[in-house]
């Protein structure tokens, strides 16, 4: 049995991509046969061709990314206009698919939780139907409270009572950025929350997997919650 993670933010653009590629790359050099997908988008394809980078080019970009629709909007939206539909059980059986020739894959939603993935899904819907565990990509500003706990909120109690939240950083936090994390632990406890620098160009992936920092986070992160 392999390990399916699912990887979603409070939004788009706070830090999932940088987060899964930065899981992969760990996950690897330690050894771990680890898949990266991202298994619907729309606009560029940035997110599949980094997730690429951090796994080793071990799959193709169109087995990373297999619904692709060209328009810059919400994947449901551009995948109707180019008269197509991703239906949850093709999108699931290939992640199963995926999951048979890996010990972890790691998947990618596409913008927020509850974002509309394709017709009737989301992010949320993935989750509960792969039983997987579940990171929290949030962006570490002003803010980030509410929205990791109406995240949370909207998960099933069970599942959303075990996910980890990963405060993704810039290179220099100011002072809300510093006590995010305490203010956040009263509410759901210091062994979920984790904080990683958050980086902006794919070179940058790299130097951020060689700094110890980076690997402590890492690896606590990926740790089971003691039960
Ligand atoms: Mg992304």
């Amino acid at each position: 049995m392999s390990r399916i993670i699912v990887i979603t933010g409070t939004d788009t653009g706070v830090g999932k991509t940088v987060l899964t590629a930065l899981l992969a790359g760990h996950l690897r050099a330690a050894g771990v046969s680890v898949a990266a997908l991202k298994p619907i988008s729309s606009g560029k394809r940035t997110d599949a061709h980094l997730l690429r980078r951090a796994m080793g080019n071990a799959l193709t970009l169109d087995e990373i990314n297999p619904w692709h629709f060209d328009l810059p909007i919400a994947p449901l939206l551009a995948a109707r206009h180019r008269g197509e539909r991703a239906e949850l059980r093709d999108v699931l059986a290939h992640i199963w698919k995926i999951a048979h020739r890996f010990d972890t894959v790691l998947v990618e939603g596409a913008g927020g939780l509850l974002s509309p993935l394709g017709e009737g899904f989301s992010t949320r819907e993935l989750i509960v139907e792969l039983s997987a565990d579940v990171f929290i990509a949030a962006k570490n500003q002003l803010g980030v409270v509410n929205h990791v706990r109406l995240t949370l909120e909207a998960l099933p109690p069970l599942i959303g009572g075990r996910a980890r939240v990963v405060l993704m950083s810039p290179a220099r936090d100011g002072a809300v950025g510093r006590t995010n994390h305490g203010l956040l632990a009263e509410f759901i406890g210091e062994p979920r929350l984790s904080k990683l620098k958050w980086f902006r160009r794919a070179e940058d992936l790299e130097t951020n997997l060689r700094a110890p920092q980076t690997h402590a986070a890492l690896a606590s992160l990926l740790r089971p919650l003691e039960a």
